[in-house]
């Protein structure tokens, strides 16, 4: 079999890098409270990553960008690492909001508020009774605002 050679592209290394810094920030906020988050993003790019560079491709494997925290590859076949977060789910950060996202990609808007064990309600903030256009706020039902800005959780898969 002939040698494979590996092209990476230069704008997909800066994207592996984002995508690890994804994984590192998410395993930062959320491991304490919900390390099935951590757990999810760590192991999932670990090993689709492992997978890409170890898979015994008989053609030229060439990477590439596919926005901010995905990738594009052609290897004979062509599919992608895609990173699957809830982020369309969850409302945008707020100026003065605690900013616990260490510069994360893909941050959105989460309860604090204490709940009776202590430990932060962490649901994401999303929308109720419709958007800002038509009068609604974001909320989480039953809690006060109190809320911090994280890294959204998510995980990456292959896709063809
Ligand atoms: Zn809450």
């Amino acid at each position: 079999m002939p040698d494979t050679s590996i092209v990476v592209a230069e704008q997909a290394v800066d994207t592996i890098r984002d995508m690890k810094h994804q994984a590192l920030t998410i395993e930062h906020a959320w491991g304490r409270n919900r390390p099935e988050y951590a757990t999810k993003a760590l192991t999932s790019l670990t090993h689709n990553l492992a997978e890409l560079f170890s898979s015994a491709f008989s053609t030229d494997v060439k990477i590439f960008r596919d926005g901010e925290l995905s990738l594009y590859v052609t290897a004979g076949i062509h599919f992608g690492v895609i990173f699957h977060g809830k982020h369309r789910d969850v409302t945008a950060p707020v100026e003065g909001d605690p900013d616990l996202s260490h510069g994360a990609k893909y941050a959105g808007r989460y309860c604090i508020a204490a709940l009776d064990d202590g430990e932060p309600c962490l649901a994401p903030y999303t929308w109720r009774g419709g958007h800002t256009d038509d009068g609604g706020v974001p909320t989480c039902e039953g809690h006060d605002t109190l809320t911090a800005t994280l890294p959204v959780p998510g995980e990456w898969s292959f896709h063809s």
